[in-house]
């Protein structure tokens, strides 16, 4: 329990995607990485923050119990609340939002392909979300970023020092992301990530400075990349 008047945090760990970038006929947050399951790795970076206990896991149906069992034998003192997962992240995530504890003031919402986040980045965006009520990890673009139509002609160039690219955790208060996904779904508006939501409704988002190393594992080139983290202890 969190003493009386602190803010109080959840964890929900969107973990429903079906790897098929990754050419895997089982969920990839289950896939080992560094010899234990993608998922277990990612949590492992929230126990020093204490967000382990309560975090709400979205899995593939079907999976229910591995996804428990792996869990359950990695951190047996944590109580998990598992929740089902749609055919989009956002789906997923709003399933999620539903199981969150009734007191809950914070959801940090992280995704289970990421293992290399910094325990700075979780604070920091957790810091932001209080203060400004939505925040998210990103960092800034190293690459000119082309926008192109259908046709791959080249629309326009946007200036590169204001394009970031968006990483997790993104950290809300609650009500704010709740409103923000009931508008979405209300005008059937799906997206990619959460924050995106809050601000087309209108909410101020916050960017928080991330680090390459939060990448999200998503294709065998970053399986490769993610081995060579761990071996060298990089992250
Ligand atoms: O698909 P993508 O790699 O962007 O997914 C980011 C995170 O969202 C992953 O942790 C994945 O497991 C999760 N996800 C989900 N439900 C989906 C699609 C993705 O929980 N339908």
């Amino acid at each position: 329990m969190s003493p009386a008047g602190a803010v109080r945090c959840q964890l929900l760990i969107p973990a429903a995607g079906a790897g098929r970038r990754m050419g895997l006929d089982q969920p990839k947050a289950l896939m080992r990485v560094g010899g234990e399951p993608l998922v277990v790795r990612t949590l492992r970076r929230f126990v020093p923050l204490d967000l382990i206990d309560r975090a709400v896991i979205v899995v593939s149906p079907g999976y229910e119990s591995v996804f428990e069992s792996a869990l359950q034998s990695a951190f047996p003192d944590a109580r998990f609340s598992f929740t089902l997962g749609g055919d989009e992240r956002q789906i997923s995530v709003a399933n999620g939002l539903a199981c969150l504890d009734p007191d809950t003031d914070i959801v940090v919402i992280h995704d289970a392909g990421r293992p290399f986040v910094s325990g700075d980045a979780i604070r920091a965006s957790i810091r932001a979300a209080e203060e400004c009520g939505a925040a998210t990890v990103a960092i800034p673009t190293v690459d000119t970023v082309l926008r192109a139509d259908a046709e791959r002609r080249l629309i326009d160039t946007p200036d590169r020092r204001f394009l970031w690219m968006c990483q997790t955790p993104q950290t809300f208060r609650v009500p704010v992301i709740h409103a923000a996904h009931a508008s979405a779904r209300l005008e059937n508006y799906i997206g990619t990530d959460d924050a995106s939501l809050v601000r087309r409704i209108g909410g101020e988002v916050k960017l928080v400075m991330g680090s390459p190393f939060n990448f999200k594992i998503t294709t065998p080139a970053d399986l490769v990349m993610a081995e060579y983290v761990i071996k060298e202890g990089l992250a």
